[in-house]
């Protein structure tokens, strides 16, 4: 299947399309729209450098269904635009600008990928990713400073899964004080039940002056975050549909909550300095990137 119709490719693409005309051919529908071959057009036989592998190519774009991104306040481009050779998205690469621009301040080495910085190591710079299976992730395993997790709520919390690889529950984080100069987090955040225990255990992780980046479904229209469900109780209570968002480990996985401009107090709140930045970046193809850098403040 591989050599084939290699992952990432029109070609895997197009079969996938073709299942899904039998399985769920309503769905092909809501993908197939003119507006979605306009953006096709648009970008397929655009080049660029993949901030992820450093790989030069063009993107694949797969076609997403506007109808479900709007509702999850996800924009159409994020989770797209893929390098064909790694999977690194529009996501990824808002990311991956953030890590590289931040190895930029403290080393002065701008790395025009993360392939490159991991041929050089990270000269003392501890991360914590909370993604082990992203393409960001793949290039830092097995470096030394570079520590990532997953969550298996059936496995003790703590477990090591894997060389710098844990079990970790993020609402009670099994790491001493002040341990990373870098956190992590993708997409992650809408998902977490007690939103202010994460973020009080990132910071309390997280070095003095070091910094938390990571991105999430923000709508900045919103001034206090639009919760899904209640979480004040033992039990969840549905507020809205449930929304279930892909996962590579479980295959949905349920978010609580879309962020709004209530971030910023809560985080502040806690002690960080909070920027919010959407990038923009031809060379990358970075398109309306969202970004957030918050950054444990020295008193
Ligand atoms: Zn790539």
């Amino acid at each position: 299947m591989n050599s084939l119709a290699p992952k990432y490719s029109y070609r895997r693409l197009m079969i996938k399309l073709c299942l899904e005309l039998f399985k769920r051919p309503r769905t092909l529908n809501k993908r197939l729209t003119i507006k979605n071959l306009k953006i096709f057009f648009l970008y397929w036989q655009k080049s660029f450098r993949c901030n992820v592998c450093g790989s030069m190519g063009k993107p694949l774009f797969d076609f997403p269904d506007a109808e479900l991104r709007d509702l999850h306040k996800i924009g159409l481009l994020r989770e797209t635009l893929q390098c064909q050779k790694c999977g690194a998205t529009n996501r990824d690469r808002t990311l991956s600008h953030g890590i590289l621009s931040e190895f930029y301040i403290r080393t002065g080495i701008l790395h025009n990928s993360i392939y490159a910085l991991s041929r050089l190591g990270l000269q003392g710079i501890t991360i914590f990713d909370s993604d082990a299976f992203s393409p960001i992730s793949r290039q830092l395993k097995g470096l030394t400073g570079y520590t990532c997790s997953s969550y298996f709520p059936g496995r003790d919390f703590g477990d090591l899964l894997g060389p710098g690889h844990y079990n970790i529950d993020i609402q009670k984080i099994d790491f001493e004080n002040n341990s990373f100069d870098i956190i992590l987090s993708s997409d992650m955040m809408e998902h977490v039940r007690d939103i202010d225990a994460a973020h009080e255990e990132i910071f309390r992780i997280l070095a003095v002056g070091g910094v938390y980046l990571f991105n999430v479904p923000y709508d900045s229209s919103l001034d206090l975050n639009r919760i899904l469900v209640d979480t004040s109780g033992e039990v969840d209570i549905f507020i809205e549909q449930p929304h279930y968002h892909g996962d590579p480990l479980t295959g949905a996985i349920l978010a609580y909550r879309i962020f709004g401009k209530q971030i910023f107090k809560d985080i502040s709140n806690i002690g960080f300095c909070l920027d919010f930045e959407l990038i923009n970046n031809a060379q990358n193809l970075i398109v309306n990137g969202d970004l957030f850098r918050a950054v444990k403040k020295i008193n």
